[in-house]
């Protein structure tokens, strides 16, 4: 049978940040309707804190769809010519089990990642947020700055990271595609204090962002650590805010911003106010006033992978893109 191969450019010239937050949207829906079978993924730790080797398979419908994402993490890359996320999505169709495209995950997870913060923004963050802090400066500080600016109109953006240089090629690129002032921030609380948005998009495994930066009002985008044992903020900047995650159960397995205070003693379970998906179907309250601190833990889904590998595949079929193998599939007898 056909098998579709999609390059990186490819996925990113089918992939435009509106369209993949509201693919995101429906995908959030979906899991909160119980379409979506997604096990918690499968870390394989390479020896050396090189890396990690996950595996992240699902099936959802509507769109009905297999998929499996296999993704290496590695945050040595950073600074090399090597991105720090790469690997492949396979989408298989689901009535007879055919393999049908084999697309580029590193372009998926950057998109997607950032679309699913665009969706808990458009949903949570005050109607006049325009005031927007990102930490970190690389891939995911990139589609960050797109999908906030899909959300909200923004009139000031504030950029940290370690490295200075790190940020002038963020902000010399980034000022290519967006007309917003980007400015770079000398340290975290420069970027954080009074801003309506901060999105932690770092590799570091301990806090870069303190709840007593965090402007009354403000939303929070917590998407770099991902596990149990590491976390970008601290204690107070979480009990002191609203947590919603994208699935209730990868928080309470993998989030180290979560599960670190949980386990000082500073709140339990029913911290968190509900998954992005039930707020969106009216299942969980959202923002309830203007003070109010609102907090989306990003973890990743196996599901917004599959989804986004189902829609880029179908417009590249519309379009003619990529190249088409015969990879088997058919029986020989
Ligand atoms: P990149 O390698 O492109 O960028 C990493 C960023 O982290 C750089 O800006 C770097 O800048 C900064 N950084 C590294 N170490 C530290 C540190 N100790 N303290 C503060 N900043 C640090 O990675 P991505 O942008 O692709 O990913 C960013 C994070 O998001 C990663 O943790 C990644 O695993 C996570 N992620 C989460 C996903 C999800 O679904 N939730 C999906 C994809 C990624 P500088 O060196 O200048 O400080």
């Amino acid at each position: 049978m056909p098998v579709r191969i999609l390059t990186q450019e490819q996925v990113t010239a089918l992939l435009p940040m509106a369209d993949c937050m509201d693919l995101m949207e429906q995908t959030l829906r979906t899991l909160a309707r119980g379409g979506a079978t997604l096990p918690l993924r499968t870390i394989v730790r390479i020896p050396g804190d090189r890396g990690v080797f996950g595996s992240m398979p699902s099936y959802m419908n509507p769109p009905d769809a297999i998929g499996l994402k296999a993704i290496t993490v590695f945050p040595g890359n950073e600074g090399t010519r090597y991105d720090s996320h790469q690997g492949v999505v396979l989408l298989f169709e689901a009535v007879h089990g055919t393999l049908e495209a084999i697309l580029d995950a590193a372009s998926i997870t950057a998109i997607r990642t950032a679309a699913v913060s665009g969706v808990a923004t458009r949903l949570l963050a005050r109607p006049d947020a325009g005031d927007v802090a990102i930490l970190g400066s690389g891939v995911q500080a990139h589609t960050h700055l797109d999908a906030m600016a899909v959300a909200r109109p923004l009139r000031r953006v504030r950029v940290w990271s370690r490295s200075g240089d790190n940020v002038a090629r963020f902000i010399a690129a980034a000022s290519r595609r967006h007309s917003v002032m980007i400015e770079a921030a000398p340290s975290p609380e420069a970027a954080a204090r009074g801003a309506d948005v901060v999105c932690t998009v770092t590799s570091s495994r301990v806090p870069v962002l303190e709840g007593r930066w965090v402007a009354r009002g403000a939303h929070l985008n917590v998407v770099g650590a991902s596990q149990p044992t590491a976390r970008e903020l601290d204690s107070d900047a979480v009990s002191g805010a609203r947590f919603y995650a994208d699935k209730r159960e990868s928080a309470l397995a993998e989030s180290g911003d979560f599960l670190i205070p949980k386990s000082e003693g500073r709140f339990g379970d029913e911290h968190i106010v509900g998954e992005l998906g039930d707020v969106l179907e009216g299942k969980a309250p959202g923002r309830r006033g203007a003070e109010e601190i609102t907090l989306f833990k990003s973890l990743g889904l196996a599901i917004e992978d599959l989804a986004s590998a189902h829609f880029v595949s179908r417009r590249a079929a519309e379009q003619g893109v990529g190249t088409v193998m015969e990879i088997g599939g058919l029986r020989h007898d």
